[in-house]
């Protein structure tokens, strides 16, 4: 079995994806195409469990996920647990499934933070792009309550070729919902944004103009609202240090329990996750073959294994390599250094108006 020795650092965060059940149908949903049922879900005390070893291994915050998570009756126990072992909680939700009162019993619980997705800052297209007519309008009223209760707020919004024009309504639709930071996240292309990469792409010039505009509104609006942004990785130079790259920073957990360095890491054949049923939290940092698989350098194909900004991006995402090449060890594609650039260019200008696949 593999040791990667005393001098791994444990991680900070932990994904706790809860269920893959949620009322809405993002065509961007970054669920697998198969996703898990609800017959198969970790029940309370496992959670209860991970949350503890979670704490005991290191991790400070975790981000209690889906789907959407408040689709679990017992999302207040899971909460209390977190809480009650000192990590930091962040809910992420649709904003559907939440009620004044389960907010009430969340705040009593412990929770620290809330985070609500939004689809779009006109709702027409929000609610078109969320698959489930009316989500806009309850994603202001769930905002109203959550400010109203003094929870930090976090607007999440995912960037494509829909609302890529309407950058700026956005943010200005986050500060009149009361959020104190908002992520600007261009459609990353796993599971059903894959499917719908085409209907998704925005074209160079689009992507142009967005970039500029975050920086823009950066400078206008500091002071009220924090803007984060994760790049529009199929058109930039070079890759992003995925995850923080591969088993450094962070884990995730499926709502069965498989432990995964990151939330497509099924996509990549061949690899052993472990589950959190079966062993701990730290057995599986340290010595799931999964986790392992990517760490160091060794992995490495030219031309990063020779490449100066290795340590820096780990050559990008493992995911994207196999999704793009077939080759899971291969530069990630989106880095203009690798001989299979051109592919990403080619599929970066081939954005279509056409219907979503929505997540089922
Ligand atoms: S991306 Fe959309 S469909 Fe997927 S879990 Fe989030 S709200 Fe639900
Ligand atoms: S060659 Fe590899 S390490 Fe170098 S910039 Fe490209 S992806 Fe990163």
């Amino acid at each position: 079995m593999l040791d990667p020795g005393p001098l791994l650092p444990p991680p900070s965060g932990l994904l706790a994806e809860l269920t893959h059940r949620c009322p809405l149908g993002c065509p961007y949903c970054s669920n697998p195409l198969a996703l898990e049922p609800k017959s198969v879900e970790l029940d309370t005390l496992a959670w209860v469990r991970v949350m503890h070893e979670a704490s005991a291994l290191g991790v400070l915050h975790v981000h209690l996920s889906g789907g959407e998570p408040a689709a679990r009756r017992d999302l207040e126990e899971i909460v209390r647990a977190a809480s009650g072992a000192g990590l930091y909680t962040n809910l992420i939700t649709s904003g559907i499934g939440l009620t004044p009162v389960r907010l009430d019993a969340l705040k009593e619980a412990g929770l620290d933070h809330i985070q609500i997705s939004v689809q779009d800052a006109e709702q027409g297209s929000a609610d078109r792009i969320a698959g489930y007519a009316g989500a806009f309008r309850r994603k202001q009223k769930l905002a109203a309550d959550v400010v109203a209760r003094c929870f930090p707020l976090t607007v999440n919004a995912v960037i494509h070729r829909a609302n890529i024009g309407r950058v700026a309504d956005i943010v200005e639709l986050a500060l009149e919902m009361g959020a104190g930071r908002i992520e600007i996240a261009h459609a990353q292309y796993y599971g059903w944004a894959l499917k719908n990469r085409a209907a998704l792409m925005p074209s160079r010039a689009q992507v142009e103009v967005a970039v500029a505009e975050v920086e823009r509104l950066r400078a206008v609006h500091r002071g009220r609202i924090v803007i984060d942004s994760v790049a529009p990785d199929y058109h930039a130079r070079y890759p992003k240090p995925c995850m923080g790259g591969w088993g450094r920073r962070s884990l995730n957990v499926t709502p069965a329990g498989r432990a995964l360095p990151c939330h497509a890491a099924e996509s990549i054949p061949g690899l052993d996750f472990w589950s959190v049923a079966e062993h701990s939290l730290e057995d599986i940092w340290r010595h799931s073959p999964a986790f392992n698989a990517f760490r160091g350098e060794a992995w490495m194909r030219e031309p990063c294994r020779s490449c100066e900004r290795r340590g820096q991006d780990f050559g990008g995402c493992r995911c994207q390599a196999f999704l793009l090449t077939g080759d899971a060890r291969a530069a990630d594609p989106v880095c203009h250094l690798s001989p299979n650039h051109e592919r990403v260019a080619a599929l970066a200008a081939v954005g279509e108006d056409e219907p979503y696949l929505h997540r089922a």
